[in-house]
């Protein structure tokens, strides 16, 4: 596979020129901030992406993690490049400056956790979960704890997990069964299994701290009797220190299709002490503050595979000779023309470029108003949360899902060759898949949307995302083009209107067509702007693709949403009706 290259000149359109980072930075006050500084940050981001974690992804692979003693071994190089990660301050980027974090904007950052995830997911994933945890505890623990464990989540000395998940209780949080005991000094004895816990133990750090769901003896059935605890590996002495290690373990870790580097852990908690973090039976609240940034981070996940996709595939369509094209021979000192001359690969190719590009704003856009979140005016920042609230699950949703078809035309492309392990195109698809299942699965990012983020407030956090696209459709300077975009968003707002106060189980059989709807005319409106945008480009072979790429999106890709609108007004009925025995015939 060749070295991944991070999009740099794709990173530069879309901060400087498109989304106007320096007016941005200038608008909400954000000191010291601007295109040069960020474009300097990517710069020093690719160079580790490339050189450091990108290299260590093929063997990670194969080497895979082991249980060593009870203790988790990652593969060869791991540990260092997470030492470098760190010293070079990159875990820091968007920590409180209270506790030693930079305290970037979110803009700056997630260009680098793009590259991260196109250079090595597995490696990625164990950092992206710290950053996650952070802002759980900086938000709901007690100062106390805030000073005990923040500074060295934030620089990274510590990791992060996050546990929710047991054995019988997956997407259905309410049915958890870990116990909390309250002990006589203020603190929790943890008792339960959990499964599935990413990062549960590995050999980098010298403590672990896991932000675990479990309920008091008091609680409630169901979701409103959770309580979040902070329970480190390493239980600390007076100096801050870790010093004996707490009671739990790692029972295993799992055997998996892809992410083999990421380890994948059982965790036993055998009365092992933890913290409250957050009220008492809010717990999942305040796990929501992890998990709304853990799943934008996944969204995140989808795009880097796809990136990484894209450039294996374009880089063999280039060199793979193969046939004479139809149009005419393109190389005629050869014996046959590259496959890059054939309109069916260019068509997966522009399909792989078109949804890569196109999430790529998108992530940009979110990222945008996440800075207004932080930085903004009151109304601003409340306005901010709603489009964030509305965007969420479309970036982890439909994100994660292309990218699953998107890297599969990776392997297409390469015939064969992507099949066997040695272009690593087959990776790929292996790691991008859990994309779609954690984090909550892509049927429940769906259900979210349609189901709270749509339907919650009469359609304010919809409303408030139609008004951010409106703004932006305005800077589309051709008027066929602003049409066209004015069009997609009508339609689609009328359309999302009409579901409210749609019967529960109408909305639940069309959730996922609505969420796939609503990313095809997003993708749509953003591709008009930003071909609009490119015109004003130096660079004029990224001008032009833009453009081209725009009208592939327009002409070819477009049209899956009206598959999607038909069927939201279709009742469940057909869903429902089928009978058990009428499943199956065996
Ligand atoms: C590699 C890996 C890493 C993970 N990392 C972590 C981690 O760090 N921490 C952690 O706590 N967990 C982690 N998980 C667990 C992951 O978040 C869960 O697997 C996921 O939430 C789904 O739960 P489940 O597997 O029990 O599936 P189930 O909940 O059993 O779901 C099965 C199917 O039913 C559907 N379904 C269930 N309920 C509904 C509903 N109400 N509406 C519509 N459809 C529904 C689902 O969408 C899915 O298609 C990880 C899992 C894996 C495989």
């Amino acid at each position: 596979m060749p070295q991944y290259k991070a999009p740099q000149n794709d990173f530069t359109f879309l901060l400087r020129d498109w989304l106007d980072i320096d007016s941005h930075y200038k608008a909400l006050n954000v000191d010291g901030f601007d295109f040069d500084l960020v474009s300097e940050i990517i710069n020093q981001g690719a160079k580790f992406a490339e050189e450091v974690v990108a290299p260590l992804n093929r063997e990670g692979d194969e080497q895979g993690c082991r249980l060593v003693d009870g203790n988790v071994s990652t593969p060869d190089g791991f540990s260092q490049a997470y030492q470098e990660y760190i010293a070079n301050g990159w875990n820091a980027m968007l920590g409180s400056p209270e506790y030693d974090g930079q305290d970037l904007p979110y803009s700056a950052a997630v260009p680098i956790h793009e590259m991260l995830n196109s250079a090595n997911l597995s490696w990625r994933l164990t950092t992206m979960l710290t950053e996650s945890a952070v802002l759980a505890v900086s938000k709901h623990a007690t100062e106390e704890l805030k000073q005990q464990y923040l500074a060295k989540l934030i620089s990274g000395e510590w990791t992060g997990t996050m546990n929710l998940t047991e054995p019988h209780a997956g997407t259905d949080l309410a049915l958890l069964s870990t116990k909390a005991e309250p002990l006589e000094d203020g603190a929790y004895a943890i008792t339960g299994n959990k499964i599935f816990i990413t990062g549960g133990d590995q050999d980098w750090t010298s403590n672990i701290i896991h932000l675990v769901l479990a309920r008091l003896p008091d609680a409630p059935k169901g979701v409103k009797g959770i309580s979040l605890f902070l329970v480190p590996k390493m239980l600390i002495d007076g100096t801050g220190e870790p010093a004996e290690k707490n009671n739990l373990s790692v029972g295993s870790i799992e055997k998996k299709m892809g992410i083999k580097a990421s380890p994948t852990c059982v965790m036993n908690y055998d009365g092992a002490k933890g913290w409250l973090v957050g009220e008492p039976h809010n717990g999942l609240a305040c796990m929501f503050t992890m998990m709304n940034d853990a799943r934008f981070q996944v969204g995140l996940q989808g795009l880097g595979t796809c990136e990484a996709s894209f450039q294996g595939a374009l880089a063999y369509a280039r060199e793979r000779l193969q046939s004479r094209a139809p149009q005419g021979i393109q190389a005629p000192q050869s014996k046959a023309d590259p496959i890059l001359g054939q309109p069916d690969v260019r068509k997966m190719l522009l399909t792989q470029k078109a949804f890569t590009e196109g999430c790529r704003a998108l992530s940009l856009l979110y990222a945008q108003q996440m800075d207004v979140e932080k930085y903004g005016t009151d109304d601003e920042q409340q306005n901010a949360k709603k489009v964030i609230a509305f965007l969420t699950p479309i970036c982890k949703g439909f994100m994660t899902d292309i990218a699953m078809e998107v890297t599969n035309l990776g392997i297409q492309i390469y015939g064969g060759h992507g099949y066997v392990r040695e272009w690593g195109m087959e990776q790929l698809v292996r790691d991008t898949r859990i994309a779609q299942l954690y984090e909550g699965t892509n049927g429940i990012q769906a259900a979210d949307l349609i189901g709270r983020k749509l339907t919650r407030d009469n359609g304010q956090m919809l409303n408030a995302t139609m008004a951010l696209f409106k703004s932006r459709i305005k800077n589309i300077s051709h008027s066929q083009d602003r049409e066209k975009a004015v069009s997609l968003l009508n339609c689609w707002q009328q359309d999302s209107m009409a579901l409210l106060g749609g019967k529960p189980e109408d909305l639940a059989g069309v959730a996922t067509d609505y969420m796939y709807y609503s990313a095809y005319v997003i993708l749509g409106i953003l591709w008009l702007e930003m071909a609009n945008c490119a015109e004003k480009m130096e660079h004029k072979a990224l001008a032009l693709g833009k453009r081209k790429t725009c009208d592939f999106y327009i002409n070819r890709l477009l049209g899956r949403k009206d598959v999607h609108r038909h069927v939201l007004v279709v009742s469940a009925e057909d869903l429902l009706s089928v009978a058990d025995d009428e499943f199956d015939y065996s």
